[in-house]
């Protein structure tokens, strides 16, 4: 019988490879900075010089716009990595990289490239992301920011919330209406430089993922030239799409990444801790705990995988996206509980790591749409709603 050569979870050669590299990358450069950062309530810029320097801040990106290459499978396997090491980190990665630069690379005209998104992939200028508002969150068509066009400018008001990188970022991609209320072809994208007069922010107070910044953003009678417009007027809505569906596989990995990690913490406590003469992974009530975190986290990556996977091949793949990110969320929250319990009275102390992923994971529920909304779109896929 001929041998077909066995790649774990169906990667290639060059994913396994890429996960090595950036995982001894992440354990040994970053890891530290990141639970400093952690502790100080910042995000720490000073990984982006190095994440640059070894090419990782342009996974995902061709090289004919200047980035690293890697497909959505390698981007996938970045975020969950490096969420490992923190989830507060990768938040302020995520949109930074994909929720600005994305939208960038794939709208922008030459101009706006060379301006926003040459330098923010070699990390010099932080983007970020400004859909959700106060009033309009799941409900992103009930947004009330407008854009009125006036000569050759557009004057933006509004506000913005929850917005990752709000309070370090030097451009916000903001999505505002030029249309009627509730129109779908209402909703257009602009850039728009935080340096702008009639632009603050006001940093918000988290539970979890301290090491990224949060803001409520405020955009008062602020004037951007029509050049600062994303792609044609009115297109808003499809660009979201576009990128919020390769959004919830990168969220879904990230929600694996501290899945994976709160596994293998209490894998490793368990085999040290002793209690009633023995170490408490010898106890089934604990080994079937953490056997179960180890299959669901298996079974999320190659969900995770099979919507990269649909992407890459053209294909629509925005249920298969809700369902990875639906389950790996799960996994999170449900791993990071389970794996802080097991680690009995340490589980609870602020030193312990497992204590941070336990702080940070029920953001996987929410950011990128929340599990009722991916449920939304996976029961409306299936011809039910
Ligand atoms: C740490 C953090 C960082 C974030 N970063 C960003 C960012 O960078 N940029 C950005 O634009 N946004 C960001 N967000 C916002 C996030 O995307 C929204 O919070 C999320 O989409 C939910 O919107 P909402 O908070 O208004 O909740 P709501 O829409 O008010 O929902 C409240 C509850 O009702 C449920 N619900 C709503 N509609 C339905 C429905 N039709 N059926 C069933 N249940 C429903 C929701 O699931 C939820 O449980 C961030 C949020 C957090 C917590």
């Amino acid at each position: 019988m001929s041998q077909t050569p066995y790649h774990p979870f169906g990667l290639d050669p060059e994913h396994l490879e890429f996960k090595n590299h950036f995982r001894r990358f992440v354990q040994n450069e970053l890891a530290g900075i990141a639970e400093q950062a952690d502790q100080e309530g910042r995000f720490p810029t000073e990984i982006y010089p190095l994440l640059r320097e070894q090419g990782y801040l342009g996974i995902g990106f061709p090289e004919t716009v200047g980035g690293s290459g890697g497909d959505l499978i390698t981007a996938s396997i970045f975020y969950e990595e490096l969420t490992r090491a923190s989830a507060g980190v990768s938040a302020g990665v995520f949109a930074h990289q994909h929720l600005a630069c994305g939208p960038l690379a794939h709208f922008g005209t030459a101009e706006q490239k060379s301006t926003f998104f040459d330098p923010a992939i070699r990390g010099e200028k932080i983007g970020c992301f400004g859909l959700t508002e106060p009033d309009a969150g799941s409900d992103i068509r009930g947004m009330k920011t407008t854009a009125r066009q006036d000569g050759d400018h557009y004057i933006i008001n509004g506000s913005k919330l929850y917005i990752t990188n709000g309070t370090i970022a030097d451009f916000i991609l903001v999505a505002a209406r030029t249309g009627e209320a509730r129109d779908r072809q209402g909703v257009s994208m602009f850039i728009v430089e935080t340096s702008a007069p009639g632009f603050q922010s006001q940093l918000l107070d988290k539970i979890g993922n301290n090491s990224s910044s949060t803001a409520l953003i405020t955009l008062d009678n602020i004037a951007v030239s029509k050049d600062r417009l994303l792609g044609p007027e009115g297109k808003g809505l499809a660009q979201l799409k576009e990128t919020l569906t390769d959004g919830r596989i990168l969220v879904a990995s990230r929600g694996l990444g501290i899945g994976q990690e709160a596994m293998e913490l209490i894998l490793d406590y368990a085999k040290q801790r002793k209690a009633f003469g023995q170490t408490i992974g010898k106890f089934e009530g604990v080994a079937f705990k953490v056997a179960e975190m180890a299959a669901k986290a298996d079974a999320a990556r190659l969900m995770i995988y099979r919507a990269a996977r649909m992407r890459m091949a053209g294909e629509d793949g925005s249920k298969e996206a809700s369902m990875a990110k639906l389950l790996a969320s799960e996994l999170a929250v449900s791993a990071a509980t389970q794996s802080m319990l097991l680690h009995g009275g340490a589980g609870y102390m602020e030193s312990m790591k497992v204590a941070r992923l336990f702080r940070d994971a029920p953001e996987a529920w929410i950011g990128e749409g929340t599990n009722e909304i991916q449920l939304l779109v996976i029961a409306k896929q299936l011809g039910m709603l």
